[in-house]
């Protein structure tokens, strides 16, 4: 075994040793770490996805062939990034309510080189969906191939009727976050999430729950029927 390997990953492993190890062999390039350090140095909370779900990010983009990608949750943009990669010529919209992320988001794309086919677009993500929703139905705009649904988790299941609308048969939707710290998020006065994805008549959906440095955490694949 490489020296690599934490001592702890042999004394008492945990999640987030063996996620070490993985990202020191499946490391992030160069674009990426810059990502990460400017969204530290700006301030932003450190809750964008991880190195290895960012990858797992751009092969799904990549393997649906998704043109058009929608986000909503843009943060500083690393996992907008790791969705403009799965496809040289995809082109991005992400949603983002907090002015100085977007400025840093922007800044990013420059360093990643996909500002030129990245858009923020700012204020409440249910507000731009709606709008989003009228220029696809209007036919001004292209549904959407791929969504990335990870902002405020309690709008999930609105995020996820808007996906739907805004996107076709074969659309896949991503929604992270919905197991958090082992357990499966639940909003009191509204039916849950995952209630409500189980008897959605539009979607196949699976959860798979992951383990890693985002402890014991998971996310809904679904597609489009
Ligand atoms: N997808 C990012 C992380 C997003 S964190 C990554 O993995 O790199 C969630 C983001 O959603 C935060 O930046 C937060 O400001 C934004 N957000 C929260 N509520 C929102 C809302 N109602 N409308 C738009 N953006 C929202
Ligand atoms: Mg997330």
């Amino acid at each position: 075994m490489g020296s690599y390997i934490p001592k702890a990953v042999h004394v008492n492993p945990m999640p987030d040793d063996v996620d070490a190890v993985l990202d020191h062999i499946l490391l992030e390039d160069e674009v990426l770490q810059d990502v990460r350090a400017a969204s530290r140095r700006a301030g932003l909370p450190a809750i964008a996805v991880s190195t290895q779900q960012g990858k797992m990010m751009q092969l799904l983009a990549s393997l649906s062939g998704a043109y058009y990608i929608l986000e909503i949750g843009t943060l500083g943009g690393y996992s907008t990034i790791c969705l403009a990669r799965g496809n040289q010529n995809s082109r991005v919209t992400t949603l983002e309510c907090e002015p100085r992320y977007a400025a840093v988001a922007q800044e990013n794309f420059r360093r990643a080189g996909i500002d030129n086919r990245v858009q923020v677009l700012l204020g409440s993500a249910v507000d731009r969906l709606w709008e989003l929703h009228c220029q696809i139905r209007d036919g001004m705009l292209s549904p959407f191939d791929f969504v990335f649904i990870d902002a405020d988790k309690e709008n999930n299941v609105t995020y996820l009727n808007w996906a739907v609308k805004c996107g076709k048969p074969g659309t896949v939707i991503v929604v992270d976050n919905v197991v958090r710290e082992g357990r499966c998020l639940t909003q009191p006065d509204k039916l849950d999430f995952l209630e409500r994805l189980g008897h959605n008549k539009h979607l196949d959906a699976c959860v798979i729950q992951t383990v890693g440095g985002k402890t014991w955490d998971g996310f809904t694949l679904a597609k489009v029927k």
